[in-house]
């Protein structure tokens, strides 16, 4: 439940009511906003009478929180969080665009893509070195030698860096090198990884499983919450359905509906949404259009040498393209790029 303090109410009052929270054996969120406090009350203590806490001094109403996920919800958080990654603001008003191509392959690979997509307009580059692949035969990645290519980059470009961590064991690792963790879509109900990253002191990228419902990655994100970080950024990257011409099937209702349900900052993948270079552009423009806080997006030199997901990758010109065209989506629904 939550307990939605009097605008006026004092911290006395507010005090009160998280001494008889905690008494119960229950946990406190408290979320000041400008006008008034808001008391999210979490666990599995004693139970609590709603109409008791009503009683109390300085409290306007208490609500009941039906859904699973709370640290997650706007109820218990109204107001938008906004994820600063070194000056970069995800949830605010800008469209952060995270650009790169989909695995670090060498030195000059990484730097001509981080080049390349800054000059465009990207605000952050994204690559992986740990690679979580199909087969076991394929590219894998460079591992802790790709962090490192990775770290150079942001280096000549000033570009923070987004890259995906694997297991519960690597996230020190990674986080020595990258600005953003990012947890896979594979990897999205790895409970042990969802606890790592929830004690880091690193932004994470979340990204919904390919069979996830949006309940599930709310809750995947409340492990992320209940384990103290904050810095939360929900990605939609597709979902399975029985359409085989596309690689999956971008839930374009999760952005507005997420937006909905929850404080954190949404961005969308349309690379991996639909597996097509020739979709990528449209589909970017629709899902600034839905409202989504940013996008990631493929990027590669030489999408055809590309050692994974070159299909899906746009060449540097057409991606400056896309960034041109995106401008006047993200005015018209009051964004700027
Ligand atoms: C990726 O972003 O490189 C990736 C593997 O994406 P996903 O986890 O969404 O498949
Ligand atoms: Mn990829």
């Amino acid at each position: 439940m939550i307990v939605i303090m009097h605008r006026r109410a004092t911290d006395a009052q507010v005090n009160n009511i998280v001494a008889r929270v905690e008494q119960r054996g229950c946990r406190v969120h408290l979320s000041e906003g400008e006008e008034r406090v808001i008391i999210g009350v979490i666990g599995n203590g004693r139970p609590i009478d709603p109409v008791q806490f009503e009683r109390m001094s300085g409290v306007e109403r208490v609500v009941p929180v039906l859904r699973p996920f709370k640290l997650a919800s706007r109820e218990f958080h109204p107001q938008d969080t906004v994820v600063n990654v070194n000056g970069v603001k995800l949830g605010a008003k800008e469209v952060v665009v995270m650009a790169g191509p989909c695995a670090v392959e060498n030195r000059a690979q990484i730097l001509d893509a981080a080049h390349a997509v800054k000059d465009a307009g990207a605000k952050i580059l994204r690559g992986g070195a740990f690679k979580p692949r199909t087969s076991p035969y394929s590219f894998q990645g460079l591992g802790a030698a790709g962090l490192k290519l990775l770290a150079e980059a942001r280096e000549e470009t000033g570009l923070p860096v987004v890259t995906e961590v694997m297991a519960p064991e690597m996230v020190q690792l990674v986080s020595t090198y990258a600005d953003i963790l990012q947890v896979g879509a594979r990897n999205m109900q790895n409970y042990a990884l969802l606890h790592a990253v929830g004690e880091s002191q690193r932004p994470v990228l979340l990204k919904r499983g390919m069979m996830s419902t949006m309940e599930e990655l709310l809750m995947a994100a409340e492990y992320i919450l209940s384990h103290g970080n904050e810095r939360i950024v929900l990605c939609e990257r597709g979902i399975r359905t029985f359409e085989p011409y596309t690689r999956n099937t971008i839930d374009i209702n999760a952005v507005p509906l997420l937006k909905l349900l929850t404080h954190l900052p949404v961005i969308v993948d349309p690379s991996h949404g639909t597996g097509k270079r020739e979709l990528v552009s449209p589909v970017s423009r629709a899902a600034v259009a839905a409202g989504a806080d940013g996008l990631i997006i493929e990027v590669h030199p030489r999408p055809e040498e590309a050692m994974s997901d070159g299909a899906q990758s746009l060449k540097p010109a057409q991606f400056t393209k896309l960034m041109e065209s995106l401008r006047p989506v993200a005015q018209a629904v009051g964004r700027t790029l």
